[in-house]
């Protein structure tokens, strides 16, 4: 008997999304900086609050995430009415193509751009597309310019992965303001925190109708495992994607660990505070050995090698070091290695290695 059910067009070309790699044969506990991720682990304050939570793993969790929001309300300066939480950012993200992209209309993002969006636009039956960046900088203009009457959604993460660059708030605001009706324009805002002064576009959603923002617990709240984020976005679009969002999408755990999260508000700022000083530790480092470096406004630095072997070789040298980083070959940076920034051991660790690499190559 043979299957007659095909699925709908467009879900058999997605590609399989690509995490960071989390195993190295012949290592026992690799330095994993291939994802992004906390180096300092949980906040305690989460885990606890976690654990307490999971003594009522019987009961259903809330369907409207009212404290969690007000939590998130309360420290950002955020409205909770114009908050939806989600499985990760990577939710929000889903529903807005499930809610407004399907066949016959385009998904719009930078060259570079995060592979959840393809992923996320082929899935709702819609078309991918991308616009050029400029030395891997968005380039607000060729969006523009390739916008059509069928796009629909535009995502922008600001700062950029994984680029680690960033535009000024402005160019998003003339951006919003030369859009047709038609289309939405979604700031991806997963490092945020890591970009100071710098508020995600909040207040851009704020002041107009066609603006949506995401942020994420997975970077520097360090509860990348627990899968929680949220959007920010006109009142509409938040009754939109409430009506598509699973009743029960997070878990009485997964809301307790990120609202204990969010409020941590010292445990936060001490992370920024050693990531912004080993970012800028790790890029000096790097471009004392000659290789160059964008300013990054991330947990992350991309570093860039003279070709894509020569990448490949400094990946090679860093895993036999038991060091895991991320190749970005599916962004069109063949020639880069991602890597995060860790704590200041890991950070000498990585800088001892392409040491040894440039010593020897
Ligand atoms: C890590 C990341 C996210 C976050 O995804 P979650 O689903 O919230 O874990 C979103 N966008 C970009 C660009 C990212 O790098």
């Amino acid at each position: 008997m043979s299957l007659f059910i095909e699925p709908k067009p467009g879900i058999l070309d997605i590609a399989l999304y690509e995490g960071g790699q989390s195993s190295l044969p012949g290592h026992v506990a690799p330095l994993k900086l291939s994802s992004n991720e906390s180096p300092f682990g949980p906040p305690p304050s989460a885990v606890s609050a976690m654990a307490e939570a999971a003594t009522m793993a019987h009961r259903y969790p809330n369907t409207d995430h009212a404290s969690l929001r007000a939590a998130i309300g309360e420290v950002h300066g955020l409205d909770p009415r114009r908050i939806i939480c989600g499985v990760g950012s990577d939710e929000i993200i889903t529903l807005l193509c499930q809610a407004y992209a399907g066949p016959g209309d385009e998904v719009l993002y930078p060259e570079h751009g995060f592979g959840m969006y393809r992923i996320s636009a082929l899935a709702a039956g819609a078309r991918p597309v991308t616009a050029p960046e400029v030395d891997r900088v968005v380039d607000t203009q060729a969006i523009l310019d390739a916008v059509t009457p069928r796009t629909r959604l535009i995502f922008i993460a600001n700062p950029a992965n994984p680029t680690g660059t960033m535009l000024p708030l402005s160019a998003f605001e003339d951006l919003a303001a030369a859009l047709p009706e038609t289309c939405l324009l979604v700031l991806d805002g997963a490092y945020v925190e890591f970009a100071e002064g710098y508020d995600g576009g909040a207040r851009l959603v704020e002041a107009r109708d066609n603006v949506v923002m995401t942020r994420t617990f997975s970077k520097v709240y360090g509860l990348g495992g627990v899968r929680v984020g949220f959007g920010y976005a006109p009142r509409p679009v938040i009754e939109v994607l409430t009506r598509i969002r699973g009743p029960f999408n997070l878990s009485n755990i997964a809301l307790a660990g990120a609202e204990a999260a969010v409020r941590d508000v010292k445990w936060v700022a001490e992370a920024l505070r050693v990531n912004a000083a080993e970012r800028a530790r790790l890029t000096g480092g790097l471009r004392q050995l000659g290789i160059a470096c964008d300013e990054s406004h991330a947990n992350f630095v991309l570093a860039r090698f003279a070709d894509e072997a020569e990448a490949d070789a400094a990946d090679a040298h860093l895993k036999s070091q038991g060091i895991i980083v991320r190749a970005p070959k599916s962004y069109g940076l063949p020639q880069c290695l991602r890597i995060t920034v860790g704590r200041p051991q890991d950070n000498d660790r990585v800088l001892d290695a392409l040491t040894a690499f440039r010593g020897v190559a």
